[in-house]
């Protein structure tokens, strides 16, 4: 079944490192081989062996539309015929841009990069250059690409110091990153009694979506804005998931509070590596070349790239959009529910807008800790069972459902019925 896929694997193994540009592609964690992929179209994905799957990675995220969307297509190949890349001014930097401000009130300027990483690391930079401060709280969790300063576990309390999470990463850097539970108000609020002074930039996914989903509880989002505001430290939401995937306007939409700076990627490019981060114009004319904070990129900005995503902002403005999403998720998340409700086995689902996760816990999962009590053995067996049901998911517990406008109904109930039977399985051990 996965014949092709297991040999392309073991050549990419000599020249890749695991066979793989990205280690979440790995399979590792769900007991398998990563399957190759030769084309997608709208909620399908097909393997090299000829497999066709419902599709609910959707590019970790960017797929918003399905795969192949039309006008996606048709801008990127007009583009194309003019040219790739010149490093110089486009006419579409311009426009998606000021999209991007139409959409997000609290961005006036937006600086484009080509990845999440490089839109966090950037606007950390910059809310070190706008404060003078060195420090950063971050939520245990959350993630934020690879950038050093937030490859960061936690110390041992909230006045401890954060130590590297990777080989690589200089303690001297640790120092200043400060892990947090999140959803903790009290420890935050410990950490600011002691260091606030000291602190330039809080950051955090609004709606956590790397542990598996994690919403804010009890006003988390307003009360980082208070207490951010008290003490002139830089609130910077990584919206790199929830941008353009909860509202229009994103988690702070959908929350209604609004960050200083914001972090974008995914679905802000279509498919093509693009990341922006953005906000207030007294922080964002720090920037160079208005200011003194570095930050510059070859191909950033790249007409392709803008081609894809000026399309994508348009696609989400129209009527509707999110009210589908909404309609279609919460259908799936609570048909799989009920699936669960028939059996004896230990399941949480969390669910915001068209991020959905299930979790193999007795314990509702708030945070970091009760996230890693779930049964990654539990999850592996569910996902191999999905997949040889046509069912393609996260090869990892701690990821979303990516639900988009293309999963019809007859997707989600194929779903829904597969997660049913592979539920089952799993109960009767
Ligand atoms: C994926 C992700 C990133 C990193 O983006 P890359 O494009 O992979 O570098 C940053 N923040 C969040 C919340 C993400 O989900």
């Amino acid at each position: 079944m996965y014949k092709r896929s297991r040999e392309e694997y073991e050549r990419a193994c000599q020249y890749l490192p695991g066979g793989v540009n990205s280690p979440a592609r790995a399979f590792s964690s769900v007991r398998q081989q990563p399957l190759f992929i030769d084309r997608a179209e709208d909620s399908r994905i097909y393997d090299i062996d000829g497999n066709e799957y419902i599709d609910f990675v959707s590019s970790w995220g960017p797929m918003l539309f399905g795969h192949c969307q039309q006008d996606v297509i048709a801008a990127v190949a007009d583009q194309l015929k003019r040219g790739t890349s010149f490093g110089a001014p486009t006419i579409v930097e311009t426009e998606m841009a000021a999209e991007i401000v139409e959409l997000i009130p609290s961005v006036d300027r937006v600086r484009m990069v080509n990845s999440g990483t490089e839109a966090t690391m950037s606007a950390l930079r910059l809310a070190r250059g706008y404060t003078g401060r060195d420090k950063v709280i971050k939520f245990t969790g959350n993630y934020h690409g690879h950038g050093d300063s937030f490859l960061i576990k936690a110390g041992s309390g909230p006045a401890t110091l954060g130590l590297p999470d990777s080989p690589g990463v200089p303690e001297e850097l640790a120092r200043l990153t400060i892990s947090v539970p999140y959803n903790n108000k009290d420890y935050v609020e410990k950490v600011f009694q002691e260091q606030g002074e000291e602190i330039a930039a809080v950051i955090l996914e609004p709606v956590a979506a790397n542990m598996g989903v994690v919403p804010p509880r009890d006003n988390f989002l307003e009360f980082l804005r208070e207490i951010t505001e008290e003490y002139g430290t830089v609130l910077i939401f990584d919206e790199v998931i929830t941008g353009f995937r909860l509202a229009p306007g994103g988690a702070q939409q959908y929350y209604g509070v609004e960050a200083d700076l914001t972090c974008l990627g995914k679905i802000i490019g279509a498919g093509l590596p693009v990341g922006a981060y953005g906000g207030k114009e007294e922080i964002m004319d720090e920037v160079a070349p208005v200011g003194p904070v570095y930050q510059a990129g070859t191909l950033s900005g790249n007409p392709l790239a803008m081609a894809a995503g000026y399309q994508m902002m348009k696609l989400i403005q129209q009527e509707g959009v999110y009210d589908r999403l909404e309609d279609k998720s919460s259908y799936l998340a609570s048909g799989i529910k009920k699936e669960i409700s028939k059996l004896e086995i230990p399941c949480s689902i969390n669910r915001v807008g068209s991020l959905i996760s299930l979790f193999f816990t007795g314990t509702e999962v708030v945070d970091y800790q009760t996230a890693s009590s779930s049964d990654t053995e539990l999850y592996a067996d569910y996902f191999q069972g999905m997949l040889k049901r046509g069912i393609y998911l996260a090869p990892s517990q701690f990821e979303a459902m990516f639900v988009s406008l293309k999963h019809s109904q007859e997707d989600l109930d194929t779903t829904i019925r597969a997660a049913g039977e592979v539920l089952q399985e799993i109960s009767k051990g």
